[in-house]
């Protein structure tokens, strides 16, 4: 069998790296790499590759800084030239991003079966670009690997009963990859105090919305005062706060780092702070409470279980929420699947 999988951002990456080392097992499964380039920096892209151990792609699109259409057009192209050439049996892409969009529609023109990891989720806002990737994703996917009920009871709702595709609840890959890399941690390069807050902040939702910024930092930069906050910080959001001003003189903000870096802060950190899909997930499989700064998320049971609060990005509500709210503190429970999901995906995958 053989498998072509379409990656390009860093959440991709780490969903890819697990999934890998499972494919890896099968003399008789060849896997592809294409990386598109979406995400390219040597912090957000090769140090992935370099600790996580993926295979090097085999092609690199290089397809990076363009606007939605044009970064999609273009992967669409270049992705079917490969598909034309290698032939592969399945297509498999991660998640919700351009790359996401482009390799399914290649595949799906091509008549070449699509698998899709991370189905199912919404956030049920349509402004935001991931919704969009991934509603019309998982309508041309031949097999969708949900990793939770919810997302599952998500595609009942939208009627994928009628729609001629197999639906399986696979478990959340990022669990396995938590699990794989947790005791293989690495400091980053910085002094890191008894106790702080690990925080991220990348979504346009947030960095497009000068108020909500605003808001958000404005917040982050008084907690701080009482716990220091460690913001490895997106280069999205470093260009935005570059032409900004900002108050943020009591943040430690630092570079992207790598993954097993950020297993060490989450390994340590107090909470976890962040408008990130994947984070809000991890800060649950590291044990952490976690305060997530957008509207909407889709990961609803980590929210329904009192793990994780949502709070937009009004200031009070931030600050209120991190010094008064009161988080469930037993973790043990099931909500992921347990780090199986890279097995379910590839046995799935040889059985259809
Ligand atoms: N991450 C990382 N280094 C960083 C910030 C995040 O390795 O400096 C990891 C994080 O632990 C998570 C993933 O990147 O596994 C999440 O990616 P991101 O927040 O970019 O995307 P999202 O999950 O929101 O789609």
């Amino acid at each position: 069998m053989k498998i072509i999988t379409i990656i390009g951002a860093r959440p991709q990456f780490i969903k890819a790296a697990a999934l890998s080392r499972e494919i890896a097992k099968h003399d008789d499964i060849q896997e592809i790499i294409i990386h598109t380039g979406q995400h390219f920096d040597a912090n957000m892209s090769d140090i992935f590759f370099e600790q996580m151990e993926i295979p090097k792609p085999n092609y690199n699109l290089n397809i990076n800084g363009l606007s939605h259409g044009a970064m999609t057009g273009q992967m669409l192209e270049k992705i079917e030239t490969v598909l034309l050439e290698e032939k592969p049996d399945w297509v498999l892409i991660y998640g919700d991003t351009n790359s996401t969009i482009a390799g399914a529609l290649a595949a799906k023109k091509l008549h070449i079966k699509v698998a899709h990891v991370e189905a199912g989720l919404r956030s049920f806002n349509m402004n935001m670009p991931e919704e969009v990737n991934r509603i019309l994703t998982d309508r041309i996917s031949d097999i969708l690997f949900c990793p939770t009920q919810t997302a599952i009871d998500n595609l009942k709702n939208e009627g994928y009963d009628n729609i001629n595709c197999k639906i399986i609840n696979s478990g959340d890959i990022m669990q396995d990859a938590a699990m794989f890399y947790s005791n293989k941690e690495q400091k980053p390069n910085i002094d890191i105090p008894e106790k702080f807050i690990l925080t991220t902040i990348h979504r346009a939702e947030n960095t497009d919305d000068p108020k909500r910024m605003e808001s958000i930092l404005s917040a982050l930069n008084d907690i701080a005062k009482e716990t220091p906050i460690i913001l490895p910080l997106h280069p999205r959001t470093a260009n935005i706060i570059k032409k900004s001003d900002f108050k943020i003189d009591n943040l430690t903000i630092i570079e992207p780092v790598g993954y097993l870096e950020m297993v060490y802060l989450l390994n340590r950190c107090e909470l976890v702070m962040t408008d990130s899909g994947g984070l809000q997930k991890e800060a649950f499989f590291f044990e952490k409470s976690c305060i997530t700064m957008r509207d909407e998320t889709e990961w609803v049971e980590l929210v329904n279980n009192n793990f994780n609060k949502l709070v937009g990005a009004d200031k009070n509500k931030i600050k209120d929420t991190y010094f008064n709210h009161q988080f469930a503190t037993d973790f043990n429970q099931n909500l992921y699947g347990g780090g199986t999901a890279a097995r379910s995906i590839i046995e799935a995958l040889i059985a259809f």
